[in-house]
């Protein structure tokens, strides 16, 4: 009913009452206007063959005063359903920005909601928040869903392409877990496809692989694509998917997300 295609590990999201929507609702609002509750955290991802960092993706945390930490499973559809989704995204991709224009990181993913895309002015608001962190466009990837394609075709393709324009790299989230994956990958040029988590937990075992996974790789290879896999949890999955010839691994298995402090100590680590 999201339209995202998400993966659900509990049934809260779905029968959330009405009043605990709106105590978080409220939550949010008061988060957005107060120092502290709410965190950008940063999980790397690595290149399969090297091991390399090859970039971090921005996700956002929020630690409510009485609740504790809230997972954006709940609160992003509740700010997407409000009008709260646009003033949380700014925010954590100034933060995000902002840190990451200091670390020696080559890419810098941010989740994009297909509310933001909507707005006519998206790519613009990206722009003047390029321009107050310094950060290099290039450096800047936005992982959007196939949900934004469908619900906003209008304003989603001449945000995409501004963006792009600038050197701003387009991801596809959630790959395989949409509509007709392929008639999109063909309408929008997109840099990167996200491999769903669902799938690659499917991998049982290196040699068993995953037949789905294969013809993704399949076809990101004939279009150009590069390809990272999200949720990678096991030694099993990482072979595969390295075997495979997918880019770009991410996951528990390699690292978890983390705040700001701790990616900044794995740069300074490195570099000594
Ligand atoms: P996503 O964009 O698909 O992000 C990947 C999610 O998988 C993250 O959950 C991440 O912590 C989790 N993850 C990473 N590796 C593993 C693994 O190996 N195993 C498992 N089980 N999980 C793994 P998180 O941080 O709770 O975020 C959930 C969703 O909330 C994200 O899914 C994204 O859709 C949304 N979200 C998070 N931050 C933002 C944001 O700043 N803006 C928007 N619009 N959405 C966000
Ligand atoms: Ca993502
Ligand atoms: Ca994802
Ligand atoms: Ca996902």
């Amino acid at each position: 009913r999201q339209g995202k295609g998400r993966y659900l590990h509990f049934a809260e999201p779905m029968d959330l009452s009405i009043r605990r929507r709106s105590a978080i609702e409220a939550g949010l609002r008061e988060a957005l206007a107060t120092e502290g509750q709410l965190e950008v955290y940063y999980q790397p991802l690595y290149s399969s063959r090297t091991r390399a960092m090859k970039g971090a993706e921005a996700l956002v945390r929020w630690h409510h005063p009485s609740l504790g930490t809230v997972s954006p499973a709940i609160f992003v559809p509740i700010a997407e359903s409000t009008n709260l989704i646009a003033p949380l995204g700014e925010w954590v991709m100034e933060e995000a920005c902002r840190a990451a224009a200091a670390w020696p990181l080559r890419l810098l993913s941010v989740n994009v909601s297909a509310v933001q895309l909507r707005d006519p002015d998206f790519a613009d608001k990206v722009f003047a928040i390029l321009d107050r962190t310094g950060f290099d466009p290039h450096r800047l990837e936005v992982e959007v869903t196939e949900t934004s394609f469908i619900e906003n075709a209008r304003h989603c393709r001449p945000n995409l392409q501004a963006l792009r324009a600038r050197g701003v790299k387009i991801a596809l989230d959630d790959f395989g877990t949409g509509y007709s994956s392929l008639t999109h990958l063909q309408q929008f040029d997109v840099d990167r496809i996200k491999i769903d988590r669902s799938f690659v937990n499917a991998i049982q075992s290196a040699d068993a692989g995953s037949p789905i996974i294969r013809a993704i790789l399949d076809l990101a290879d004939a279009s150009g694509l590069d390809v990272t896999a999200e949720g990678v949890e096991t030694q099993a999955q990482s072979e595969f998917l390295t075997q495979a010839g997918c880019d770009a691994l991410q996951g528990y298995l390699l690292a978890r997300p983390m705040p700001k402090e701790a990616i900044a100590a794995l740069f300074a680590d490195a570099a000594t």
